[in-house]
């Protein structure tokens, strides 16, 4: 199979919107990351998406909606909360977790009983969706245990072959996966998943949050999680990545004093004028919307680095800074240097 890639035109849309309801997986622009899409009703076309990314079986899928009354078709009940926080953020980067109803196969939500829902952002997704009247299981568009894709480019060289098209909508407005929470009631939510809807933001629409923490510990193969994705390697580029926690000077002189070759960094935009390995970057020190645009990309291009071990500048642990600090902990396999 040869995949096409597409400019998102209407007639484009539209033949996208046929391979979707005759059981096909495509490729799509979200203002997260590219999803790989199917009907989230077909369980035969989402069981697709599990073998295009050899995804493994026991992580469940996002739903992409447009519309409240295609939520409703999805789950038994949509609590008060979820309408309030549906309110302040969407269409965005947030997705919550509510009781799945009988009409989506298993298959999606990996034999769980809860169903993840997301009403995106993105036009071309929207239309998309609207085209084919249908909501859209959608993982991330990569293969299984690599960054996620940010241009219908990655998606392209991680999937070519496998599906038959890809919508190119241009580069992600965002760059990292959407917030995952739970509701609980009217007061309290839990974070499973930090994303661009920040723990900030969130703490205005609903009192109590509470951090999963799979956000930020290790989770061992055989420990119990509220959310399956946790667990799975994830991000990794070729080469060992491993963070420094500490500030420019002393990554500097870690990496000057570095008796091995082949290593590289990863670092804040101009650092790496001052130092002599190979190096790329991930926006400016202060700048961590840049630095989500940029994570996955950046991980990407490590790979043409000829290097085997990446030392990467460690993110903030606020706002955005948590989002990009999950993913590149995970990146890191939880290797981190304190100096
Ligand atoms: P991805 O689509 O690659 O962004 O991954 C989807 C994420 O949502 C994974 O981390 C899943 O574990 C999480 N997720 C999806 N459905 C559920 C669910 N029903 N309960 C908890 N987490 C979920
Ligand atoms: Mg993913």
């Amino acid at each position: 199979m040869d995949t096409k890639v597409l400019l998102p035109t209407d007639e484009n849309i539209e033949y996208a919107a046929k391979l979707l309801n005759g059981g096909e997986v495509i490729g799509m622009p979200t203002e997260t990351v590219y999803g790989l899409a199917s009907n989230a009703f077909d369980e035969s076309a989402v069981e697709k998406i599990f073998i295009a990314k050899g995804r493994p079986q026991d992580n469940p899928l996002i739903v992409h909606i447009n519309s409240l009354e295609m939520l409703k078709n999805l789950v038994v009940e949509v609590p008060d909360v979820a309408y309030k926080l549906a309110e302040k953020f969407w269409p965005g980067p947030l997705t919550m977790i509510f009781q799945k109803s009988d009409n989506v196969p298993l298959a999606v939500t990996a034999g769980l009983s809860t169903i993840a829902v997301r009403f995106p952002s993105n036009k071309v997704a929207n239309a998309l969706i609207t085209k084919a009247g249908i909501p859209l299981a959608a993982p991330s568009a990569n293969t299984s245990g690599r960054p996620s894709p940010t241009s219908a480019n990655h998606v392209y060289n991680d999937l070519n072959g496998k599906i038959p098209a890809i919508l190119d909508g241009g580069t992600c407005e965002y760059g990292l996966e959407s917030t995952v929470i739970l509701l609980k009631d009217d007061e309290n939510i839990t974070l499973l998943r930090p994303g661009s809807v920040t723990i900030e933001m969130l703490e205005s629409a609903v009192p109590y949050v509470t951090v999963d923490k799979g956000v930020l510990h290790e989770i061992k193969q055989n420990e119990q999680v509220l959310s399956p994705g946790m667990k799975h390697t994830h991000y990794s580029p070729t080469a060992k990545v491993i963070i420094i926690d500490s500030n420019f000077e002393r990554f500097k002189d870690f990496i000057d004093r570095h008796d091995y070759k082949n290593i590289g960094a990863m670092v804040f935009e101009g650092e790496e004028k001052e130092l002599d390995v190979p190096c790329v970057t991930y926006g400016g020190e202060d700048d961590e919307l840049l630095q989500a645009k940029l994570l996955f990309s950046s991980l990407r291009a490590i790979d043409d680095m000829g290097v085997s071990t990446i030392y990467a500048r460690m993110p903030k642990k606020d706002g955005i800074g948590l989002a990009i600090y999950n993913r590149l902990i995970r990146a890191a396999g939880f290797e981190v240097i304190e100096l």
